[in-house]
């Protein structure tokens, strides 16, 4: 099974791709990830990435695409995956289609994890993630069970830098504007699937598992 998982940054792509991933044991992929242990390792991938991030920016598809490529291929995929946070931009959908088709593949499932742009700043400046795994939570709606520790690993939580509302409101912008195609783009290869994101996780993951069967 492979999923792809769309929506505005803070909508619970994540969030739900992790409980995908662990129902129906497929490996989460998620590109905001990749770069951001990039970044703590400090590698040049790295350095190149976070100039785009801290801006709300996209990172250039050159530097996405052979990457992703290059995990699906890896042989813990062969079963599927879920791709959370890519693709992001229609070339990154046509290159993954491509790499997929040279290979007599194609993805299953494009859930589009729907919530209002009016929800999302709160829902930003709540995540907190941790430090040490890069697991997420949030302050009220999914809290830790010891304030600002990590429930997974013990370490620290923080709030994003790019997920202060100043950079919240610009990556909306250049969601509409370069990922919001996507929907049409999935619409018409005819794998769309429209979830409502803004009903308690459980819930949501629920409406995903009667798309994706038990
Ligand atoms: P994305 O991966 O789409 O950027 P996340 O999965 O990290 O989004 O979710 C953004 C924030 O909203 C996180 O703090 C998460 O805990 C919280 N969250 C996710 N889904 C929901 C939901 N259905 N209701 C309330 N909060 C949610
Ligand atoms: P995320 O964790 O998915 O919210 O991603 C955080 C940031 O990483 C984004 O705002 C982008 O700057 C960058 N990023 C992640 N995935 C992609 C992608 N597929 N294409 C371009 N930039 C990406």
């Amino acid at each position: 099974m492979k999923i792809i998982m769309l929506g505005a940054p803070g909508a619970g792509k994540g969030t739900q791709a992790k409980k995908i991933a662990e129902k129906y044991k497929i490996p989460h992929i998620s590109t905001g990830d990749i770069f951001r242990a990039n970044i703590k390792n400090g590698t040049e991938l790295g350095k190149k990435a976070k100039t785009y991030m801290d801006q709300g920016l996209l990172v250039p598809d050159e530097l996405v695409v052979d990457l992703v490529v290059d995990r699906v291929n890896q042989d813990d995929c062969k079963d599927g995956y879920v791709l959370d946070g890519f693709p992001r931009t229609i070339p990154q959908a046509e290159a993954l289609d491509q790499a997929l088709a040279r290979l007599n593949q194609k993805v299953d499932y494009a859930i589009n994890v729907e919530v209002p742009d009016e929800n999302i700043v709160n829902r930003m400046s709540g995540r907190r993630a941790c430090v040490g795994c890069g697991a997420t939570y949030h302050i009220v709606f999914a809290p830790t069970q010891k304030e600002d520790v990590c429930d997974n690993c013990g370490g620290s939580l923080i709030l994003r830098d790019d997920d202060k509302p100043e950079t919240v409101q610009k990556r909306l912008g250049v969601y509409h504007e370069q990922t919001q195609p996507l929907i049409e783009y999935y619409t018409n290869a005819g794998i769309l699937k429209e979830v409502d994101g803004t009903i308690d996780i459980e819930d949501v993951f629920r409406e995903i598992t009667n798309i994706l069967g038990e």
